[in-house]
Formats: C-alpha cells, sequence, structure tokens
C-alpha cells in the first residue's frame, strides 16, 4: 500500500480573481494536511500575482506547496479578457493542452522527487482539466466558486430549458418587468420564490437555446456532474438546504466555506494572526484606507466595492455617486481604474474627488477582508460576488446589494430575502433607492435587525471552520477521500 504522503493534487483554478484566491487558499490548506499540491496559474496571472500578493512568501515556505504556470494561449499583448470568459476558457482548452497533460501526467522524472500526481482538483468550468485528466485515467474533484443557491441554479438550467422556462418566452418581452417577476418553477427547492430576474443573467440575456453562455453552463455541468466530487465555499449552516438539493445529483459534495476562515484554522500563524498575512489578491492594495477607517467612527462607514470584473456604464456610476452623496453617510469606495466604461471626464472626477474629500476615502483596491473586518464599517454595498458575500458574512457586516450579472443576482435575492442580512436592490438603480437603502441599513430599528442576523451568521460561519464544525468535518472527509485515491 502506498504512504499516505505520496497523496498529490494538481490544482487548477480558472485565472481570474473570483477563482484563484479561494482556490488558493484551498490548496494551502491541503498541503497542511500532508499532501503534495501543485498549484497551476497561468503565466499572466502569476505574473500579477508575484507582483501584488503578500501571501506568496508565506506560501513559497510551506514543504509540500509549489506553483506550475501554463500559458493560457492569448497573445502576450492582449488585455486580458476577464469579462470575456468564454473566449479564455476555449483559449485555455484548446491552446494549452500539452502543457497541462505535462504538469498531470509529466513524460520526465519529478524535478523535485515528489510523487506522481494522483487526483485533479479543477474549477467545474475549466474544461481543459477535466477533458485531459478523464484522458489520462486522474481521478478529479470539482470545485465551484459559486455559492449553492447559484450553483443548484446552474444545475437546473438544463431542466428550465426543457421546461420552456428559458429562454423567457417572446411575448413577455414587451411587458419585461412583470416578466422578470414570473416565479421558476424548475428549481427544486426554490419553486415560487425565485424569479426570472433572480436568475443568473444569461438566462436574462439568451434568446435561444444555443445561445453560448447557456451551452457553456450546460457543459459545466455535465463536467461537475462527472468528477468524484464536489467542492463549494459555503457552509452548512447558511445553505442546508440547497445543499441537500445538490447533494440529490451530486451525492459527494463537501462544503467548505467560508474558506478564508477555514484556511485560518489550519494555519500555523492561527485565527489570531493579521488578516494582511492572509491576503491573496491579483491587485495591489492600497492600505492608506485603514488609515482614513482608524479616524472614522464606529460603524459610520458605507464601504463599496463592485469586485474585481463588474464595469458601468458613466450614467449608472453618477446615479450612484448622487445616491451616494444625498444619503449623507460616510464611505469608503473601491474605485478600480476600469470601474466605468468609457471615460470620466477630468471636471466629474475633480469634482468627485472635491465631494469625496469631505467624508470619503476612494482607492483603486482596497484589502478587503481587513476593511470588512474594521470596527468603522457599517455596512457594505456589494455587487454580491460571492467571495465579497462570503466575506461579508464572516466579517457579520450587513449588504446593500446591487447585483450586474452571473450568479449575483441569485445571490442578492438570498442575501435580501432568505438570510435577511441585507436588502437587494436588484433592478432598482435610481439615485433615490440609492439613498433610500443606504439610510435603511444604517438608521433605526431595521438598521439593528440585519446587524442582529449578520452578527449571528458571522457566528455560525466560525464555528462551521473549527474543529468539529462542519465544513471542518467536510475537508477531513475529502483529505480522507483524496488519500484512498492514492493507494
Ligand atoms: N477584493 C479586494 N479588494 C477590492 C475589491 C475586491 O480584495 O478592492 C476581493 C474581494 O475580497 C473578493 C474578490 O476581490 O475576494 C472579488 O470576488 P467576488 O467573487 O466578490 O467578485 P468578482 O470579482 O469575481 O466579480
Amino acid at each position: 500500500m502506498t504512504e499516505v504522503g505520496e497523496a498529490h493534487v494538481l490544482v487548477s483554478p480558472f485565472p481570474a480573481q473570483g477563482h484563484v484566491p479561494p482556490m488558493l487558499k484551498l490548496a494551502e490548506i491541503l498541503s497542511h494536511a500532508g499532501l503534495h499540491v501543485t498549484f497551476v496559474n497561468t503565466d499572466n496571472i502569476h505574473r500579477r500575482f508575484l507582483a501584488s500578493s503578500p501571501a506568496l512568501q508565506r506560501l513559497a515556505g510551506l514543504p509540500r506547496f509549489r506553483f506550475r504556470t501554463i500559458p493560457d494561449g492569448l497573445p502576450e499583448d492582449h488585455p486580458r479578457p476577464f469579462l470575456q470568459f468564454l473566449d479564455l476558457e476555449e483559449s485555455l482548452r484548446t491552446r494549452s493542452r500539452e502543457h497541462y497533460r505535462e504538469l498531470l501526467v509529466p513524460t520526465g522524472k519529478d524535478p523535485d522527487g515528489w510523487p506522481p500526481v494522483t487526483c485533479a482538483v479543477a474549477d467545474g468550468i475549466l474544461r481543459l482539466a477535466s477533458e485531459v485528466a478523464a484522458e489520462m485515467e486522474i481521478p478529479v474533484i470539482f470545485v465551484r466558486t459559486s455559492g449553492a443557491c447559484a450553483v443548484w441554479a446552474y444545475l437546473c438550467i438544463p431542466d428550465l430549458i426543457k421546461g420552456g422556462e428559458i429562454p423567457f418566452p417572446e411575448e413577455e418581452e414587451e411587458k419585461e418587468e412583470d416578466g422578470l417577476d414570473e416565479t421558476i418553477r424548475g428549481v427544486p427547492g426554490m419553486e415560487g420564490f425565485l424569479r426570472r430576474r433572480d436568475l443568473p443573467s444569461f438566462c436574462r440575456n439568451a434568446k435561444s437555446t444555443s445561445d453560448r453562455s447557456l451551452q457553456f453552463v450546460t457543459n459545466a455541468n455535465a463536467n461537475v456532474r462527472r468528477g468524484r466530487g464536489l467542492i463549494l465555499n459555503t457552509f452548512e449552516a447558511l445553505e442546508g438546504p440547497v445543499l441537500s438539493h445538490i447533494r440529490s445529483a451530486i451525492p459527494i459534495s463537501y462544503a467548505l466555506g467560508p474558506l478564508h476562515l477555514l484556511s485560518r484554522t489550519f494555519d500555523d500563524c492561527g485565527a489570531d494572526a493579521p488578516l494582511s498575512s492572509n491576503s491573496a489578491s491579483l491587485w495591489q492594495e492600497d492600505r492608506s484606507c485603514l488609515k482614513w477607517l482608524d479616524s472614522q467612527p464606529q460603524r459610520s462607514v458605507v464601504y463599496i466595492s463592485f469586485g474585481s470584473v463588474t464595469m458601468m456604464s458613466r450614467d449608472e456610476l453618477m446615479e450612484f455617486w448622487h445616491g451616494l452623496v444625498d444619503s449623507g453617510k460616510r464611505f469608503l469606495w473601491v474605485v478600480r481604474p476600469d470601474l466605468a466604461e468609457g471615460k470620466i471626464e477630468e471636471a466629474i472626477q475633480e469634482d468627485l474627488e472635491k465631494e469625496t474629500k469631505e467624508r470619503g476615502c476612494l482607492v483603486g483596491w482596497a484589502p478587503q477582508e481587513e476593511v470588512l473586518a474594521h470596527p468603522a464599517v457599517a455596512c457594505f454595498l456589494t455587487h454580491s460576488g460571492w467571495n465579497s458575500t462570503l466575506e461579508s458574512v464572516a466579517a457579520g457586516v450587513p449588504m446593500i446589494c446591487w447585483p450586474f450579472f452571473a450568479d449575483q443576482p441569485v445571490n442578492s435575492r438570498f442575501v435580501g430575502d432568505v438570510w435577511r442580512f441585507g436588502v437587494d436592490m436588484k433592478d432598482k438603480r435610481g439615485r433615490s433607492v440609492v439613498e433610500r437603502m443606504v439610510r435603511e441599513v444604517m438608521e433605526g430599528e431595521r438598521a439593528e435587525e440585519l446587524r442582529r442576523s449578520a452578527g449571528e451568521m458571522a457566528e455560525l460561519a466560525r464555528r462551521s471552520v473549527g474543529e468539529g464544525g462542519s465544513s471542518y468535518r467536510d475537508f477531513e472527509n475529502l483529505v480522507k477521500d483524496i488519500k484512498a485515491m492514492s493507494r
């Protein structure tokens, strides 16, 4: 029988901010659990990561952890199309196959004397990994970096298509608003609750069943169903009922979230280490905002970030800006240089900076986990990306959800109407809505209620990753199952 130490996993994320850091945290704890871990980045992502991530040094020091890189197949000077992820995925699948195969089953001797790869842990949307692993007969465990609520909606999409629920019937287009409030029948457990407007965004945009995004999701579903298991970044106390539905389709599903907390349980530094040592960002963080937060009263600041890829029109941005100013609250706003489509004219930029100086702070990229943990932060105005949602849950910070695309509309519906630690401003984006919702989450009884529910869920999140907690136990099972594969 092979020694337990001979298990070796090849971990491959999809190359984007919402995917690399959580999978890196997973890879790190797998290494702490005694497995050899090779983490595959694309050259492009790895260069950015090298330039910006404080986590890199710590990872490089782990005895059974190493990075390997592959090209993503796009030209060097290509503006990486994070929004056009279908093209990036296709390029990886077709142009990086040989490189990936060589990492999975090398033709020569391993330079570090490591054992052969015994299991691939791959992003569920990365067909490159699933196809090559199947070809080489290496078992794969998939990871979906979305929440269980969105993953379950994704898994039901083929049934929604079969049942004629998507694409949405054409006659509804004229009376679009009513049409989007129609509830969906084909997502078990969410019947009569999930509306068309809450479905992943491409369902709304798809005009026919051959829509490229629908096809992509159908492929990703088929992928994860073929794996030896599915890893999700969530926890039982948050998404237990939805996880049961997922397990009816994929019996071996591990709920390990919040991964950024679980990784701290296993980290040698322990849960009390400064959060900065845990950061794994692909952008350079501007830490000056932490000083600014230090000088603000407790629970007085709205933190605003729309994640790594969301873009908005200039009109949207200005409408949002006015709502924020009208609310009269202090704010810390992450404005990535590419946040607004088109150029924001200098006058507007100046005006924005002048207004901001009085009671706000703008940064290009924030140390988000630390910001959310700061006592001055009262609420999080978020695009409802899953990592941001989970980080807010873990910090006990109520949310104002302004979802844009992909899984975000599902997440915001759950935050507002199932978990009830935030409000969902989906599809209602005028300045008066922004102002009203900011006040709702910051003032009076409603604000207290939201903060109480957020605090309770944060406590459950902490328990789930502690010894004996549900995520901790699922992680132990995962390690046991991976080790069993190497025998
Ligand atoms: N993030 C950050 N600083 C920022 C904005 C975002 O560190 O200024 C991180 C955030 O903590 C989260 C990730 O970027 O981990 C965004 O992932 P999410 O799934 O929320 O959204 P996406 O970027 O995939 O749309």
